[in-house]
């Protein structure tokens, strides 16, 4: 098989405007392995296990799942498919928790991949479509091209003529940047596509670019894009040429490059066949004995299956037909074989991602839950312990905290009934949420208990805070309570403070403010000292 779209490439989102100098470097250090994780290169996977690792130490969470992301998709390339689309997922959640766009981007980009070879190609274009739509206004030009790139090569594999155009835009940017690789790399995935379709001239003719923009910037072409072009020859009869194009990859430097020997064993899979239909039977024994012995090596599975195929080829074209059958039968039951290893293997990845996804989705709704009070919906007295402390924290100019109380609620729920006292409390809570909903960033309510509601309002002047507070208490007054309440008023007490050392000094000040609204005769706000 050619190198496939999708065996290659990852480069991802910029550094960030990280603050310390060694943030800067590793930032850097982690964008150039982005970029080269794309190329069947070595000595990868130890520089994401050290970037991972100095990210993890200086506390940067962001900057150590792209080093993670890293890692995963060479953990994909390697074959592990199942395991880089878990770890993809998981950095994928945490991006979309932390609204980190470029992680997302990134993520998006695996992510793509890891479905491209599970095999779902309408979740691939899905995720590929993504990883171009969030792209950063300022994303580097490789990593523009590396994440319109595999669009190109979702839809090409698609059969979607669309790809074109974005084939067309990448070998552009490509060129613009003259980025030699990353040219080469689109060519041959663009021209592997087209064969794919059986579009055999088209093929050639992106071949033909290939060879020549090789050979004009004196890089020789890798075993994988040699298949390329020696299928696309084949395809259409050109059976000398194709020959002739494959034999540098005969050279054992060239053989033996890629790291997991997958390419090299494709490589002689194909020109086995070139070899075959031009009459020459031994030399094509040779190189199938060549190829399966790789196969056996390396464990290449799928490969051994197709060679099958191949020796079957081989007898019958020398007259032997009984050997021939009986090949033919061994690839028959092998191929059976493999293809349900292969759609069980599939079906435990998607299951095993689905379950990350379903888990973290449930974890974060119970979570959600437990945050929230069931009567009203607002915020509980967890969450103002959680969140309190951090918001005091985050805003060292002040925030103003106040604390509401019911006047005379007790009355209520006597002279109505409970279920009327607690319609009440849910329209209290109604009307606090849309205040809160207009008030600054973080602002918040919450039920602290009872008929006592919390309201934060982080990062307001005192006074304009107060006037906030001030239309709170007006609106739970006019409300038409009539109906409900029987003609009972319902109005509330409200006590404030701004700023504090700890969350129990602010509170503590805005309660003696309210207990002060109380004593001189409810329905008001009274400024805490
Ligand atoms: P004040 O103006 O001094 O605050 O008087 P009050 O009657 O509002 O205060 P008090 O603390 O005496 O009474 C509060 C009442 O709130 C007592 C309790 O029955 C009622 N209550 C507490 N939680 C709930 C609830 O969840 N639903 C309902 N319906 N009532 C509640
Ligand atoms: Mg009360
Ligand atoms: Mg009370």
């Amino acid at each position: 098989m050619a190198e496939r779209p999708g065996a290659e490439h990852g480069s991802g989102p910029p550094a960030p405007a990280a603050a310390g100098a060694g943030a800067v470097a590793l930032g850097a250090e982690i964008a150039e392995l982005e970029d080269r994780s794309r190329f069947d290169e070595g000595g990868l996977e130890q520089r994401a296990e050290r970037a991972l690792a100095a990210a993890r130490a200086a506390g940067l969470p962001e900057l150590e799942r792209r080093a993670r992301l890293v890692q995963a998709d060479l953990v994909r390339r390697r074959g592990g498919v199942a395991e880089a689309g878990r770890l993809a997922e998981e950095i994928h959640r945490w991006a979309a928790d932390h609204g980190s766009r470029c992680l997302l981007a990134r993520s998006h980009f695996v992510l793509a991949a890891v479905f491209q070879e599970l095999g779902d190609l309408s979740l691939a274009l899905e995720h590929a479509v993504r990883s171009v739509e969030l792209l950063p206004d300022d994303a580097p030009a490789p990593t523009r091209i590396d994440h319109h790139a595999r669009l190109a090569d979702c839809l090409g594999l698609n059969g979607d003529l669309a790809a074109q155009d974005r084939y067309d835009h990448v070998l552009r940017l490509a060129e613009e940047i003259g980025d030699v690789d990353r040219q080469l790399l689109v060519l041959n995935n663009r021209s592997y596509c087209e064969i794919l379709t059986g579009r055999s001239s088209e093929a050639l003719r992106w071949c033909a670019e290939l060879q020549d923009l090789a050979a004009r910037h004196g890089v020789p072409l890798r075993v994988g894009r040699l298949d390329t072009v020696g299928r696309a020859l084949m395809e259409l009869d050109r059976l000398e040429e194709a020959e002739a194009a494959m034999l540098p990859g005969l050279h054992p430097e060239v053989l033996d490059a890629s790291l997991d020997g997958d390419a090299g064993a494709d490589f002689l899979l194909t020109l086995t066949e070139i070899r075959r239909r031009r009459g020459h039977l031994a030399e094509a024994r040779e190189t199938l004995d060549e190829c399966v012995r790789r196969c056996e090596r390396h464990g290449l599975t799928s490969i051994r299956v197709r060679a099958r195929r191949e020796q079957a080829e081989l007898h019958a074209a020398a007259g032997d037909f009984r050997a021939a059958y009986e090949e033919h039968r061994l690839y028959c039951d092998e191929l059976m074989e493999l293809q349900s290893a292969e759609r069980d293997a599939r079906a435990r990845a998607l299951q095993a991602m689905y379950e990350t996804t379903e888990a973290r989705r449930q974890s974060r709704r119970y979570r959600e839950l437990s945050l929230r009070d069931p009567l009203t919906g607002l915020y509980n007295r967890r969450y103002v312990d959680e969140e309190l402390p951090r918001q005091l924290a985050e805003h060292p100019g002040g925030l103003t905290v106040a604390l509401l109380d019911l006047d005379h609620f007790k009355r209520i729920n006597d002279t109505c009934s409970h279920e009327v006292g607690d319609r009440v409390l849910r329209t209290v809570a109604e009307l606090l949420q849309e205040h809160v909903r207009t008030g600054p960033d973080g602002a918040f309510a919450a039920r602290l208990g009872g008929e006592e509601f919390l309201v934060v309002l982080p990062g307001t002047e005192p006074g304009t805070a107060v006037r906030d507070l001030e239309a709170v208490r007006r609106a739970i007054r006019s409300h038409p309570w009539d109906e409900l309440t029987r003609g009972l008023p319902v109005t509330a007490s409200i006590g404030t403070a701004h700023g504090g050392s700890t969350p129990a000094d602010a509170l503590g000040r805005a309660d003696a403010a309210l207990y002060a609204a109380k004593r001189q005769g409810r329905d008001q706000v009274v400024v805490g000292g």
